[in-house]
């Protein structure tokens, strides 16, 4: 089996990082107890949002970003029967960092790694011949299943408003999901 992964909120825990750098090189703190997007949480428009993260990839912040929880052992593990490919949205020019990212902290179980910006990654997932695709990004999951692609939201504060698309909780239930595949 074909098997796509997003990265950020997926396998790389960007989150907490990008968290850290908005009030580090921004001053932009959190408010307090506010759950959701960046939006809600740092009372930032959308634009502000795309702006800081170009920032972040300019400062070669994604470098400095953990795996989510067993995201090492995860890939390993559907390695040994199936093959694994990262899409992300990051900006092109992220590309090799991004790679070096991938090998190292995930190892060599990746088959390929695939920086495709603002392109549709359902169109990208049927050109490589993806059968399942893992996506925290509601606009991303439904892309994968325009195209027929099998695909599981992974789930998080902000994409709880999606309804009619597979949920997991955790790499854990991706592991389970595939093995019953
Ligand atoms: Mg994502």
């Amino acid at each position: 089996m074909r098997i796509i992964w997003d990265l950020d909120g997926v396998l790389c825990n960007t989150y907490e990082t990008f968290c850290v750098f908005l009030e580090d090189h921004h001053g932009i703190k959190a408010i307090k107890d506010q759950k959701g997007m960046f939006e809600d949480r740092f009372g930032i428009t959308s634009k502000q949002v795309k702006e800081l993260f170009d920032d972040f990839y300019k400062h070669d912040q994604e470098l400095l970003c953990p795996t989510m929880s067993y995201a090492r052992d995860v890939v390993s593990e559907l390695a040994r029967r199936h093959e694994q490919y990262i899409v992300t949205a990051r900006p092109k020019h992220t590309r090799e960092n991004t790679k070096f990212w991938v090998y190292g902290r995930l190892g060599l179980s990746i088959d390929g790694v695939f920086v495709v910006s603002g392109a549709d990654k359902g169109k990208f997932g049927q050109a490589i011949g993806a059968d399942l695709a893992i996506d925290d990004m509601p606009h991303h999951a439904l892309e994968y299943k325009d195209a027929g692609i099998d695909v599981l939201l992974y789930d998080a504060p902000y994409n709880q408003h999606q309804e009619g698309i597979g949920r997991v909780l955790s790499l854990h239930d991706v592991v389970r999901y595939v093995n019953k595949w």
